[in-house]
């Protein structure tokens, strides 16, 4: 209790804390308004199988801003998850993907994609996620078995039942379920064992080096083979060149995600496929 009162007065006296909390809240106001005038918006990012043909995409999001242009989520999300405004941004973005999803299904070219999601954790732990997620599947009509959700060790084992109970319900509706990131979180594998998983990414932090770094060629190979062998599909992420996507594929990784494929982008960007 003292050392918590401590901390505050810290706070409220330290400049640069002092500083840093205006910011924030400067930037709390800012993505409000941002949601309210409809700045954010969703890039889409191909993720391709061995024979490098699309079977889906992940959606990133990204703040179309007024005055600072494109702003990318690592320059917002941090502050969202803190003020709550995760929950309405998550809202808003799983209502463009899954509007996105539906549009794909009336595609002959395009119906069997997936659209992956991202998840942050203070999203998922708000008391009506599954609720919210049902609600924007119904309003959209997108087919749930299309959409998969990304989430990352951390936030799953901050409540691992809750954590099962939540995705089971999505499951029963046909939603898929992807730990992002995967490597760089602290997981015991008897966790990884119980939570109801369809698909495994390894971090392109293991990617980038799998060519000369025998330590990051070593782990992406463990990944594909614990995934292998728990019945999981697996995603390399972050695949920039041919070797990285050789080797992987060597070694037995059937799905790829990367700027060799294609950068996150605008939909209306995406090439056509020949019909
Ligand atoms: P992530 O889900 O792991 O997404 C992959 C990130 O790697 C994306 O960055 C993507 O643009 C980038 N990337 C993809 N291919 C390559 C590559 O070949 N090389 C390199 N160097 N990078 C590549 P981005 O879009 O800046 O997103 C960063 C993170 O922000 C995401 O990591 C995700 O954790 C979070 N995020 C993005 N969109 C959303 C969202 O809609 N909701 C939530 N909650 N988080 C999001
Ligand atoms: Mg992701
Ligand atoms: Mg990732
Ligand atoms: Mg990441």
């Amino acid at each position: 209790q003292a050392k918590a009162q401590g901390r505050n007065t810290l706070c409220f006296y330290d400049p640069a804390m002092q500083a840093a909390a205006s910011a924030r809240s400067a930037l709390e106001a800012d993505i409000r308004q941002g949601l309210q005038r409809g700045e954010f918006l969703l890039h889409y990012q191909p993720v391709v199988d061995a024979r490098g043909q699309v079977q889906g995409a992940e959606a990133l999001v990204r703040w179309s801003h007024p005055q600072r242009g494109l702003v990318s989520p690592g320059d917002f999300i941090p502050v969202a998850e803190q003020t709550g405004l995760i929950v309405p941004l998550g809202q808003r973005v799983l209502g463009l993907a899954c509007a996105q999803l539906a549009q794909w299904a009336a595609d002959p070219m395009r119906r069997h994609w997936r659209l992956a999601v991202n998840v942050s954790a203070q999203e998922f732990r708000h008391l009506d996620f599954v609720g919210g997620v049902l609600q924007v599947l119904e309003h959209t009509g997108a087919d749930a078995r299309r959409l998969t959700l990304e989430l990352t060790e951390s936030l799953l084992l901050h409540d691992v039942e809750e954590s099962i109970t939540k995705m089971q319900t999505l499951r029963e509706r046909g939603v898929g379920f992807s730990l992002d990131d995967f490597g760089t979180g602290y997981s015991s594998l008897s966790y990884l064992k119980r939570l109801p998983l369809d698909q495994l990414k390894i971090d392109q932090g293991f990617v980038r080096d799998v060519l000369t770094d025998p330590n990051d060629a070593a782990i992406a190979c463990t990944i594909v083979a614990l995934a292998q062998s728990l019945g999981l599909e697996v995603v390399a992420e972050g695949v920039e060149t041919d070797g990285q996507r050789d080797f992987l594929l060597r070694n037995g990784c059937r799905q790829f995600q990367g700027y060799l494929f294609g950068r996150p982008a605008p939909i209306s960007d995406w090439v056509q496929p020949a019909s």
